[in-house]
């Protein structure tokens, strides 16, 4: 396990956990209005397809992922397994050295590189048939921490 030595930190925390919908409008309201979440912030990431909703939770976010055409991942999801919890996202360091230690201990990656995300984090998800089924995504914020 030589290779860990150079993303040995453990990730610092649950970045965000986030949650497929139909319609960010429609959605918003239980976490604001009635849980008393604040919103961070609403954007569109153009290479998902997905518009998202931020909602401040302690030091982690819940995410709400609205797909915006046919194509987006989200709208896959939703159409096949209805709304609900998509992916957990950890907030890490050197990414992209976990990423290739990662795959060098046989973990199957969805991106081998990390790309840009929201927030302009650089991101990048694990495959869930290497992670018991869950959706991971890691997630390296450039200006914060
Ligand atoms: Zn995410």
């Amino acid at each position: 396990m030589d290779q860990l030595s150079k993303s040995k930190d453990a990730p610092k925390k649950i970045a965000h956990i986030g949650i497929a919908v139909k319609n960010l409008h429609d959605s918003i309201n239980f976490y604001t209005d009635l849980l008393g979440l604040t919103l961070e912030r609403v954007e569109e990431v153009a290479s998902e397809q997905v518009r998202v909703a931020f909602l401040k939770i302690g030091e982690s976010r819940i995410e709400l992922l609205e797909p915006l055409s046919n194509e987006s991942p989200i709208y896959r999801f939703i159409h096949k397994k209805g709304e609900g919890i998509h992916h957990i996202a950890l907030e890490v360091n050197n990414i992209n050295d976990r990423l290739a230690n990662l795959k060098s201990n046989g973990i199957q990656l969805i991106n081998e590189q990390a790309k840009e995300g929201a927030d302009n984090a650089q991101i990048a998800f694990l495959h869930p048939k290497s992670t018991n089924g869950v959706l991971f995504e890691l997630c390296q914020h450039q200006n914060k921490e």
